[in-house]
């Protein structure tokens, strides 16, 4: 007979910097989705620092309520590397040294013709019953073992070990234990509109979807400058719950409208950079309260040279004038942070910079210079295409760093409406 599946798992990050500033937990995240898609839901996660007699107790405690227990950290060969040694003492399981896991370990040392520290032969160290994980980017391996119905697993903690090796855990021993039911997701990108605004129009989809076979999960995520829609229908067939999800996405977004700015896994700028590839057009930038961030989000994206021509920090007003050609009398009459300096600066991109779309950005980013007329968190973005020009006028609350992002998130977002025959001001609410 074969064992039971796994339905609840719970996840133990090792390692003190994760307790502190120094360092962020990313593997349990990783290590919960990749479960979820697989039908078994992480129930809890704890990080836990190194220390032996805290780390056996999270053992413990775990395997009291989860199936599966996954560990990720602390299976260096230092001091602070403790996950197997109290593995072993929770489990009441001996450890003992594997030939062939410490054969591997010296050939990695030998194959950089160093000498293999002592305190390396710990990592050949395997807990009582246990199937060793190799590490093809690392030293340390991991390890599953099986716990009579419940199963534990050590996995490294530097991400680019673990990823690999939890894709040899996922195909290999847990591919017998997952049950039939595995857990479908879609969802979409939302920008310019507030959580509460894209869950009012939602509210009404819900319902249906709750009622609907099978059944769709929704869950909104906020972000700065953008709202996800994510949905889930677990079912043991694939196509049912893909062609479910797919309906219930087409729905949002028809409800949405252009503010929806794409259905797959892409961000704005690499929507941006898709969509002036299609055009075969190319975009250049003039920042002042931005300094360079617009650029820099798009150069994130790779290949961007293919769009991006360039642009240029138009700070101060003189170089306003002298590298965007922004008319100096513009800027003495309307100040600037202004719409006809934003439109001019959005027009000087285009011609200094020989591209076919330009974006202008200026605003105030606080704390200081705000005005009763335009307070602290007023940008003026302004896009100009062969076919349209545009500015819009955003009022951003939250601090300097926050009205940067927004400001440079909303020009990608006219960006993105401009190029896909939207107006790129009418959209936003
Ligand atoms: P360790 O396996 O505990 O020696 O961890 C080695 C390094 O991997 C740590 O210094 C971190 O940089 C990284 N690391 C460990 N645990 C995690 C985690 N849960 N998420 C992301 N990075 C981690
Ligand atoms: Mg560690």
């Amino acid at each position: 007979m074969s064992p039971a599946a796994f339905a609840r798992a719970e996840t133990i990050a090792v390692g003190s910097e994760l307790l502190a500033l120094g360092r962020v937990d990313t593997n349990s995240g990783h290590i919960a989705a990749r479960l979820a898609a697989l039908g078994i839901d992480v129930v809890a996660r704890s990080v836990v620092g190194d220390h032996a007699g805290h780390l056996e107790l999270a053992v413990r405690t775990a395997l009291q309520r989860a199936d599966l227990v996954v560990l990720t950290g602390g299976l260096g060969p230092t001091d602070d590397d403790l996950t197997r040694q109290a593995v072993s003492a929770a489990l009441g399981r001996p450890m003992h040294e594997d030939a062939e896991q410490l054969a591997r370990i010296a050939a990695r040392f030998a194959a950089r013709a160093i000498p293999m520290p002592a305190l390396n032969r710990r990592q050949a160290l395997l807990i009582e019953g246990a199937l060793r994980l190799d590490n093809p980017n690392g030293t340390a391996p991991g390890q599953w073992i099986d716990v009579g119905a419940q199963a534990v697993v050590l996995l490294p903690g530097p991400p680019r070990e673990m990823a690999p090796m939890l894709e040899l855990v996922v195909d290999g021993p847990l591919a017998a234990r997952a049950g039939r039911a595995r857990t479908y997701t879609r969802g979409l990108k939302v920008a310019g509109r507030s959580e509460s605004a894209v869950e009012a129009t939602l509210l009404p989809l819900y319902a249906e979807w709750r009622t609907h076979t099978p059944a769709i999960e929704a869950t909104i995520l906020a972000a700065l400058g953008r709202i996800e829609l994510h949905l889930f229908v677990r079912g043991e067939e694939e196509a049912p719950a893909v062609a479910a999800l797919e309906a219930a996405i087409a729905q949002a977004a028809e409800a949405l409208g252009p503010a929806v700015y794409t259905t797959r896994d892409e961000s704005l700028e690499e929507l941006a950079g898709r969509l002036l590839r299609e055009a075969g057009w190319r975009v250049a930038v003039v920042e002042s309260c931005t300094g360079g961030m617009l650029g820099a989000r798009m150069t994130d994206v790779p290949g961007s040279s293919a769009w991006l021509e360039g642009g240029v920090i138009t700070y101060s007003n003189a170089l306003k004038t002298e590298l965007a050609g922004v008319p100096a009398p513009l800027i003495a009459e309307h100040g600037a942070v202004s719409e006809p300096v934003a439109r001019a600066m959005a027009a000087g991109a285009r011609t200094r910079c020989r591209s076919e779309v330009g974006i202008g950005i200026t605003g105030i980013a606080g704390p200081d210079g705000g005005t009763e007329a335009k307070p602290v968190g007023t940008v003026f973005i302004a896009i100009e295409t062969p076919t349209i020009a545009a500015c819009r006028q955003a009022r951003f609350v939250g601090d300097r760093a926050v009205v940067r992002q927004q400001s440079v998130s909303a020009a990608l977002d006219m960006l993105r409406l401009a190029l896909t025959g939207h107006d790129p001001v009418g959209a936003v609410r």
